[in-house]
């Protein structure tokens, strides 16, 4: 049975197809992760089953120098998951380090990608220009193949990805399709699944929020923390006073607005606001005021979320453990198949 028709893994029944998504581990998640992928993980995870990766190795690409940072962030990232609602029920969560076999499958993918193929992927042509690199490392350059081999050791039909993923998902694609055809239907091609993925620019306005840059507002961050950093953010440069006429669409707090505040009331209330900025009805100490009950209102179950989960650590091992199980033996099973493929002994 050839299983690119049939769309499902090999040897794996299954109800609901699968999806495959995931972070890098390198700082707890912030509210640019919240609105780019995770409040629709959580609505997903009833739909799909979900794995759901912690790619610390990934990460270490990246973020090589500071191993001490990636490992305490895998914790904390688990623990934002649970904190916005990802049930471990429902959904399997994993850590990339921990299941070998897809490090395995990136040397068999590799075989048959093209560094040519790696150096124009747009992707990584941005990341690298985006970070200062003058020379990539073997493993920066090749990371959209350990992905595709996160992707296929569960056989995942589905990848929600934001429009600067998709060459990834290409990538991953003409993998799967050049090793079925080399080596016989094995391994399934998944398809992306594109949503409304928002990048959340930084409280600086200066790119996206980012970690690193420290221009974010953690899904942790206590009450007070969330209504310093707002106060801290970058509006209208040319508003210099509380009724000068607004211009919303250069201001980085009505971003946030469009998408945690307002714009989350509805469409008439985004519009609303926006025609107050504009008319200089309100002044942006108030406006930021809104925003900050609006996310203080939106982060309360999550902090009380995560309080549970932080007072239970070993709940959260458990969480881990479960998943690394579980997709250790789907990986093994993908592994096994494409090596006998392959023509390789297996002892
Ligand atoms: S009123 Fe709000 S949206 Fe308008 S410029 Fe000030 S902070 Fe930005």
């Amino acid at each position: 049975m050839d299983v690119r028709t049939e769309n499902r893994p090999t040897g794996m029944e299954t109800h609901r197809k699968r999806i495959l998504t995931g972070d890098r581990p390198t700082g707890r998640l912030h509210v640019g992760h919240y609105v780019g992928s995770l409040r629709s993980r959580v609505a997903l995870q009833d739909k799909y089953d979900s794995f759901i990766e912690i790619a610390d190795i990934q990460a270490l690409t990246t973020d090589f120098e500071q191993p001490e940072v990636v490992a305490e962030n895998v914790h904390q990232v688990c623990l934002d998951y649970l904190a916005v609602g990802l049930d471990p029920e429902k959904v399997t969560i994993f850590v990339q380090s921990a299941v070998p076999e897809i490090a395995e499958l990136t040397v068999f993918y590799s075989l048959i990608t093209s560094v040519n193929s790696l150096r124009h992927n747009p992707t990584i042509k941005t990341e690298a220009a985006e970070r200062g690199y003058t020379s990539l490392s073997y493993g920066f350059l090749g990371y959209p193949v350990s992905q595709a081999a996160d992707i296929t050791s569960v056989g995942a039909h589905l990848v929600p990805v934001g429009d600067d993923q998709l060459p990834h998902i290409e990538l991953t694609r003409d993998i799967v399709r050049r090793f079925n055809a080399l080596y016989g239907p094995v391994l399934v091609e998944p398809q992306a699944l594109v949503g409304e993925c928002p990048r959340l620019v930084g409280l600086d306005g200066g790119g996206k929020m980012s970690k690193s840059k420290g221009n974010g507002i953690s899904l942790s961050d206590a009450p007070e923390l969330v209504r310093a950093k707002v106060k801290s953010a970058v509006t209208d440069p040319q508003r210099l006073h509380a009724h000068d006429p607004g211009h919303p669409e250069v201001c980085v707090v009505h971003t946030y607005h469009r998408y945690l505040g307002e714009g989350a009331r509805g469409s008439e209330a985004l519009a609303d606001f926006e025609r107050s900025c504009r008319a200089g009805a309100i002044g942006c100490a108030a406006c930021k005021e809104n925003l900050t009950r609006s996310l203080n209102t939106l982060l309360a179950p999550a902090r009380e979320r995560r309080r549970y989960y932080e007072e239970r650590p070993g709940f959260v091992k458990e969480v881990l453990a479960a998943g690394i199980t579980r997709v250790r033996g789907e990986a093994a099973l993908t592994v096994s198949r494409v090596k006998s493929a392959l023509r390789l002994v297996q002892f």
